[in-house]
């Protein structure tokens, strides 16, 4: 029997999509909107079982195989190359377990982060993981790309909520290590080798993800400032008052494009949205005020409120949409961010003139994101904006991506964040873990 026939009597005509079926869904490109081609057949294991014998036969006759969770991914880590299969576990779904004890609970990799989220919430916790894309992405994409968000500067990413990971090798393996526990020092941490490998390592199928208490007297504000100095203090000195749980600044450029108007009658020079835990707020913003640090703010008086703030840092409003749109997601040192806005937008605006730039971020955690509009998005102008928004951020001791992974589009460009030791190190346990070379082919490295 061909690959495909044998994944057919595997998985059945619904585990196994092939040929016109495929026509339609939203397998071909992730929300970079890099990919070109669909995969010639989507697989959509039920069980753990499933997806380690679907590995076995694609293992064995050297199919390529790219996992594709909810394709909300930015870096081109899902898309498929001509002849790819894609594997699938939305049909592997749903949280098996909270455990109010342990404050944990077990989920499968084909759940909607948000599913997972309203069920901790139901349950009286809080997962802290979230982002923008929440309807959309699921667990195990989360886990595969180490994701972010809002939240880190409170409960860190993906990989610190992360206690327990079940995942199937390139060849059938299944490594499952769903451990409820914190201290866990047995061996190598294959949990964290996996988290973030953005499947090129293991297919995610399981994790045991942290719970947390629901936040109390959560407070959000949004606040005008004058300069790149007034955030750092008023940064400091949040740090120092409150309990803080987002600290994102949005750029004008980026504040006007996704709705500020809505919010103020002039567009500020930066704009922060805090979001605190425990209380406290206004009593933060009143000596912000009284101590020039920030001139305008807005106090969330209600969930509505919030997220009319949110929906304007979150890009969500309809005015932000704008077409050609490259985007970047780097970190460096705090203090060097607005330095580098600033370097980086004049650099990329003399050398091609037509583009614009926006620039927002989880600045609290040292994460800037950038979007660029290249009128035609053409290779060669995407790779002149990578050039020089990639040397800047090498040479001002920055890393080419704080959350979204390396996938296709950042590839080229690893070499500017790790050291060739570092690099032959990750092919050495590429190759160890995937000898044929079968899951994910051509990302990362
Ligand atoms: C509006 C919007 C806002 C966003 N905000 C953020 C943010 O704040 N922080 C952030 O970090 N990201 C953000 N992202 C990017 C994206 O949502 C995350 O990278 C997310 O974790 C991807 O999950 P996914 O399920 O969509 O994965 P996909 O896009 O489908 O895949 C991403 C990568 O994970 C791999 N993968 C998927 N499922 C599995 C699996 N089961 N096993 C092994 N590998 C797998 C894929 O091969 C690919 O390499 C945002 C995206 C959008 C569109």
């Amino acid at each position: 029997m061909n690959v495909l026939s044998e994944l057919q009597a595997l998985l059945g005509p619904d585990g196994c999509l092939a040929g016109p079926s495929l026509e339609g869904l939203a397998q071909r490109s992730d929300a970079s909107a890099t990919g070109r081609d669909l995969p010639i057949a989507l697989l959509r294991p039920c069980s753990v079982t499933e997806v380690s014998a679907a590995l076995e036969i694609c293992h064995r006759h050297r199919q390529p195989l790219v996992p594709q969770g909810g394709m909300t991914g930015l870096a081109g880590g899902a898309n498929c190359r001509a002849g790819d299969m894609a594997i699938s576990l939305a049909r592997f779904r749903g949280v098996e377990e909270v455990d109010t004890v342990s404050g944990v609970m077990v989920v499968r990799a084909g759940t909607v982060l948000e599913t997972a989220q309203k069920t901790a919430e139901d349950a009286g916790f809080l997962l802290p993981i979230d982002l923008g894309a929440r309807g959309s992405c699921q667990i195990g994409g989360n886990i595969a790309t180490n994701a972010g968000g809002q939240r880190v500067i409170r409960y860190g990413t993906v990989r610190d909520n992360l206690l327990g990971l079940e995942a199937v090798l390139a060849n059938g393996t299944v490594l499952s290590h769903l451990s409820r526990v914190q201290k866990d020092n047995t061996g190598y941490d294959l949990r964290h080798l996996l988290a973030g490998s953005e499947g090129t390592l293991g297919v995610v199928t399981r994790a045991v993800l942290r719970l947390r208490p629901l936040p109390q007297d959560l407070e959000t504000a949004i606040c005008a400032l004058q300069d790149y100095s007034a955030v750092l203090a008023l940064m400091s000195l949040a740090r120092s008052q409150v309990t803080l749980s987002a600290f994102e600044v949005m750029w004008a450029d980026y504040f006007e494009l996704c709705g500020g108007m809505r919010l103020f009658t002039e567009i500020p020079p930066y704009a922060v949205l805090i979001e605190t835990e425990g209380g406290g707020l206004e009593a933060l913003l009143e000596r912000a005020l009284e101590e020039g640090i920030i001139f305008d703010a807005l106090v969330a008086q209600s969930r509505a409120d919030a997220r009319r703030f949110w929906d304007v840092r979150e890009a969500a409003l309809p005015e932000a949409h704008v077409d050609d749109i490259v985007n970047f997601d780097v970190s460096l040192p705090i203090t060097v961010a607005d330095d580098y806005v600033q370097a980086c937008r004049t650099a990329v605006s003399k050398a091609m003139p037509s583009t614009r730039s926006f620039f927002f971020g989880h600045i609290g955690d040292g994460n800037l994101h950038i979007m660029v509009q290249v009128p035609g998005c053409a290779d060669a102008d995407v790779h002149a904006v990578d050039q020089i928004t990639y040397d800047l951020i090498r040479d001002m001791g920055g890393v080419i991506s704080a959350e979204h992974g390396i996938g296709t589009l950042k590839r080229d460009w690893l070499g500017h964040s790790r050291s060739q030791g570092e690099l032959a190190a990750m092919r050495a346990i590429k190759a160890a873990l995937d000898p044929a070379g079968i899951l994910n082919p051509g990302k990362v490295l």
